[in-house]
């Protein structure tokens, strides 16, 4: 599996040329997309995950064109955005719950053992009964991950993981997102230049909406 995007092109109605002519060739594994703040990957993860669109270029992923085919892409991706919305006064076994029905579970006894395994994947069973509303920014991105898992996606797209993490939530997160690049496109975005490097083989750096460099993380990094 690859997501090829070529020669994408962003400028928001405010001015901003947020992406300009941005091409990469993103394969199966964890895929680092480093740049400071400001630099456009919020703009890029966006429009990878159909919530906005391009002026220009396109992208393609396991035969989808991206830009166009918006419910096929929804039906594969996992999207863990930087914040993802209000946390509800709903337990996480309650909500994967329901998640799991919409997504055509129907069976219950089916649904219990996915979510437990879901749950125990991300280090959340034993807090599974605790409403979301009280979690900590690392148990929410970790319910964020299951959620996420639970459409089985082919392609995740990680957007400022670690943020506001401290070190062993972040370790912990490491070694989820670790076990996910397996047989997934994974893209992790980051200002983090240590999150890349222990966790991606293979990456870019952008900045003002360019992409300024490509390659091997430890190649690349290391000739700045
Ligand atoms: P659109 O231009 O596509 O209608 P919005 O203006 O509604 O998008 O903004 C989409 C997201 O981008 C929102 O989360 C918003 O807070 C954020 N946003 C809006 N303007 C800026 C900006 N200048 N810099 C960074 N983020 C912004
Ligand atoms: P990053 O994720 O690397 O911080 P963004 O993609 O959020 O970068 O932002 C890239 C540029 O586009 C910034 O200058 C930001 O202020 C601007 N920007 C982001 N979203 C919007 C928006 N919805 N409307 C206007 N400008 C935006």
């Amino acid at each position: 599996m690859k997501l090829s995007i070529k020669n994408l092109s962003k400028t928001y109605s405010n001015g901003v040329q947020a992406l300009k002519n941005v091409s990469l060739e993103i394969e199966t594994g964890m895929f680092g997309l480093l740049g400071p703040n400001g630099a456009g990957k919020s703009s890029l993860m966006r429009t990878i995950a159909t919530l906005q669109d391009a002026d220009e270029g396109s992208i393609t992923f396991d035969g989808i064109n991206v830009l166009q085919q918006k419910e096929e892409v929804r039906k594969i991706l996992g999207y863990l955005p930087q914040e993802f919305g209000v946390y509800p006064k709903v337990s996480a076994v309650d909500l994967l719950d329901h998640l799991a029905v919409l997504k055509g579970i129907t069976n219950k006894s089916e649904r219990k053992e996915v979510v437990a395994a879901l749950l125990h994947k991300t280090n959340l069973y034993d807090v599974r009964k605790k409403h979301l509303s009280g979690y900590s920014g690392g148990m929410k991105q970790r319910f964020g991950i299951a959620q996420a898992l639970l459409a089985n996606p082919k392609l995740i797209i990680v957007d400022e993981p670690t943020a506001g993490l401290d070190p062993a939530e972040r370790n912990r997160f490491h070694n989820l997102l670790s076990e996910l690049g397996e047989n997934t496109v994974v893209i992790l975005s980051t200002h983090i230049v240590d999150d890349v490097k222990e966790l991606c083989t293979d990456m870019a750096i952008i900045n003002k909406g360019e992409v300024l460099l490509k390659g091997n993380p430890l190649e690349a990094i290391d000739s700045i």
